[in-house]
């Protein structure tokens, strides 16, 4: 199946929500320098996090956000995982790799990202496996496009690799 971009994005939201991403341990997105903004229009309580924040620029802006370690880890990152995994930020709840690299498809672009600072190589490579071997958990026959009408089915069990990835 060789979906649209924008359609291709569409499946990969609506998998986010029925088929989570299967991090087992992986952590590459809470290391390497990757900034975790605490939202507070997404129920973020900087209270939560007390003596873990600092505030740091994000687009332009001054804003609250986790602190790192010197080696770029985020600072509740322990030896066994996230230390504050029951209430995690919002930003890391919502993070999908699977989206990263469906949003930022050629490997060209992908580098840059990655000089930029703006993604690890790691987390690419994270949500490429994942992507790769995606599938809709066996209750959800179906997968549908998010539009306007509703949903709108757009294929059985359907695989990254079914999507051109
Ligand atoms: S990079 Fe992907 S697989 Fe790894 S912890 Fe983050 S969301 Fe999970
Ligand atoms: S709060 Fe937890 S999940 Fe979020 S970046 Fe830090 S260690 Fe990772």
């Amino acid at each position: 199946m060789d979906l649209p971009r924008d359609e291709q994005m569409n499946v990969i939201e609506h998998i986010r929500t029925v088929s989570p991403v299967r991090c087992a341990g992986c952590t590459a997105c809470c290391r390497g320098d990757q900034i975790v903004v605490l939202r507070k229009d997404l129920g973020d309580d900087p209270r939560l996090y007390e003596g873990g924040l600092a505030y740091g620029e994000y687009k332009g802006e001054m804003t609250l956000m986790l602190n790192r370690k010197p080696n770029g880890d985020c600072i509740f990152l322990g030896p066994a995982g996230c230390k504050v995994y029951d209430r995690r930020p919002a930003t890391c709840q919502n993070f999908d790799c699977r989206r990263i690299v469906m949003a930022i498809p050629s490997a060209g672009r992908q580098a840059r990202a990655v000089k930029d600072g703006l993604f690890s190589e790691e987390i690419f490579e994270a949500g490429r496996q994942r992507l790769a071997t995606l599938v809709i958990h066996p209750s959800e026959e179906k997968i549908y496009k998010v539009d306007a009408d509703g949903g709108t089915p757009v294929g059985d069990y359907i695989t990254g690799r079914e999507m051109g990835i």
